[in-house]
């Protein structure tokens, strides 16, 4: 079907937003502004939240001249979108941002306009499981069953704690254990050996960016009894596609809790052989990484936000331990021959460069990744581009064109953004990166 061309979206003082009658919609590949192609863009998805960008003047094309323009009505801003999980951004929203203005939210902005009166983005579907689609999440049912789930494990702290994560974060992994299905998320760690710029359990307080974490982190050591009870039930109730995972939003690094975790994978080992226990992590500390193999852990995902060390240690700030740790890890699992992902967070002008590709193609190589899940990272986008100075930047190729450039290298290599269960696994990787929707 042939669409009219994208328009410029902006708002009010009051946030209403509107389409712009003449200025075209653009985007930000992280080096410049641009226009959009028809089959970059798509209805934006379901459950995605629409915001306005405070102190930023929206940018739009003239199609008469050919030239950018920025939209500096008296009172008007621009806006941006959150995008639904399972979808990739592709492209910055296009703003000019004016002195005084603060730090945006910990939030992944990705640009939005208007076609044929939609609000579209340019976004790709890139896993096909839905267990975190919006209008799968009845409050009443979650808020039922969290009473009862309390009522039936009184003592279990960590039960209480999901309680807030399930109700108030509306967290929807911790959703997903209240309504017994899917993945369970076992937060497990207060502290934490990295120290992130976009952190979203723990910010400085009064940091000179003025960042909001976006959850508070978890005050407490759940024991390894209150993890085992959790993964448990969660496994009984579940059964083979269940999935337990340590390593949440809500949390530290859960390697700092290293006698609780082996515990944990030692306990449901023995109790059964039935669901998945995954390990979501900074992967710092390849010797624990080794017990919880020799234990029975079945999966490592490892957070990064780029293969290259000195991009790494930009954004993670570890705090005694290097990127060189984080490999050997990798490492561990391929020679344990577990399943390895990476939670890689993606950013335009940065992941989608020559640069990026030849790294993370060498790690892929070395350690025989499975999976790339991929994230949109959540920072204020010039707040990162700081981070990751010149040397982290780089011409641009497209985030599709680079995701097709690396599937081709990596034909078996599985695409997705959730920890999948054991029968997914082994799913071979369909021919399209975007996932029909
Ligand atoms: S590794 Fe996780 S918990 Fe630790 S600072 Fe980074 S985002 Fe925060």
């Amino acid at each position: 079907m042939k669409h009219s061309r994208p328009m410029m979206a902006f708002a009010d003082a009051d946030g209403r937003i509107y389409e712009h009658p003449d200025l075209e919609m653009l985007g930000w590949d992280g080096e410049s502004w641009r226009s959009l192609e028809d089959d970059e863009l798509m209805p934006l998805p379901e459950g995605s939240d629409l915001f306005t960008l405070p102190g930023r003047l929206a940018a739009g094309l003239d199609a008469a001249t050919d030239e950018p323009v920025v939209f500096d009505e008296p009172g008007m801003t621009a806006v941006s979108c959150f995008i639904a999980p399972a979808y990739l951004r592709t492209l910055l929203p296009a703003y000019e941002t004016l002195e005084d203005a603060p730090a945006l939210p910990l939030f992944a902005y990705s640009a939005v306009g208007f076609r044929d009166g939609q609000l579209v983005a340019p976004t790709i579907r890139v896993d096909p499981d839905i267990r975190q689609d919006p209008f799968r999440f009845d409050v009443s049912v979650i808020e039922k069953n969290v009473e009862a789930r309390v009522a039936a494990m009184p003592d279990n702290r960590l039960v209480k704690h999901l309680t807030r994560c399930a109700l108030t974060y509306h967290c929807r992994a911790a959703q997903n254990y209240f309504l017994d299905r899917f993945e369970a998320p076992l937060p497990a760690a207060p502290t934490c050996n990295a120290f992130c710029v976009g952190c979203i359990s723990l910010q400085p307080k009064g940091g000179d960016e003025q960042i909001v974490a976006a959850h508070d982190r978890i005050g407490f050591a759940p024991t390894g009894a209150e993890l085992l009870e959790v993964a448990l039930g969660h496994i009984e109730r579940v059964g083979d596609d269940a999935v337990v995972s340590f390593g949440q939003g809500c949390e530290g690094e859960p390697l700092s809790q290293p006698r609780e975790l082996e515990a944990l994978v030692r306990g449901v080992r023995a109790a059964t052989a039935r669901g998945i226990v995954n390990l979501n992590s900074n992967a710092s500390r390849p010797d624990v990484v080794r017990r919880l193999l020799d234990a029975g852990l079945d999966s490592l995902r490892i957070s990064t936000n780029s293969a290259r060390p000195d991009v790494y240690h930009a954004y993670y700030r570890p705090k005694g331990y290097t990127f060189e740790d984080v490999r050997e890890s990798a490492r561990a699992v391929r020679d344990a021959g577990r399943f390895l992902m990476l939670n890689y967070f993606v950013f335009p002008g940065v992941t989608d460069t020559a640069a990026e590709l030849e790294a993370l193609s060498g790690w892929i190589d070395e350690a025989g990744i499975h999976m790339v899940q991929l994230r949109n990272l959540n920072l204020d986008p010039e707040i990162y581009l700081e981070t990751v100075g010149e040397s982290g930047r780089g011409e641009p190729m497209g985030i599709v064109p680079w995701l097709e450039e690396l599937g081709a290298r990596f034909p078996k290599l599985q695409f997705g953004y959730f920890n999948p269960p054991r029968k997914n696994m082994t799913r071979r990787r369909d021919a399209d990166l975007r996932v029909p929707v």
